[in-house]
């Protein structure tokens, strides 16, 4: 039995997905909402881990991987590994803070060069923290049409509502 569920686990197609972005944007509070369903108001900031869940995508279940990165991709080793692990990254900026929008074109750069043999990187441009509207400082249009130039989806989410979180 136990082996036939060890079969079953690993045939499922896996997709790595790797959280990019600045420091205090919510990306660790935005991968355990997704993987546990509740808000963790204090993650260990330097912390990367991996995690792991099976989703019905298309109709079919497949397994997610979510790295959950945490500043050790400013060193340019690290981070090329990082990034050339990854299928699908989510750029994600807090909608309070402008410069975390502006360092999502940085990061967009380093992951196209780190992956300049794919022709099409699935990216999606993530603004959380939108429960925090009165704080915003990132209008929607602005990265709406970055998104568009970029030839990619925009979402504004809310680790703390769980706002569009299924998104992911
Ligand atoms: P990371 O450095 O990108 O992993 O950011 P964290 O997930 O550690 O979040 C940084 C801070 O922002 C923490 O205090 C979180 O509680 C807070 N935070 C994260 N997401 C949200 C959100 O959607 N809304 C609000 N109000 N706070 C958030
Ligand atoms: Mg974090």
């Amino acid at each position: 039995m136990a082996a036939n569920k060890n079969k079953n686990q690993s045939s499922l197609v896996l997709h790595k997905v790797i959280m990019v972005g600045s420091g205090g944007v919510g990306k660790s509070a935005l991968t355990l909402q997704f993987m546990y369903d509740e808000f963790v108001e204090d993650y260990e900031p330097t912390k990367a881990d991996s995690y792991r869940k099976k989703v019905v995508l298309d109709g079919e279940e497949v397994q997610i991987d979510i790295l959950d990165t945490a500043g050790q991709e400013d060193y340019a080793a690290i981070r090329d590994n990082y990034f050339r692990s990854g299928e699908g990254f989510l750029l994600v900026f807090s909608i309070t803070e402008h410069e975390s929008f502006t360092a999502t074109a940085e990061f967009r750069e380093q992951i196209l060069r780190v992956k300049a043999e794919e022709d099409k990187i699935p990216l999606l441009v993530v603004g959380n923290k939108s429960d925090l509207e009165e704080r915003r400082q990132v209008p929607i249009e602005e990265s709406r049409s970055k998104a568009e130039e970029w030839g990619v989806q925009y979402v504004e989410t809310s680790a703390k509502t769980r706002a569009n979180v299924d998104k992911d």
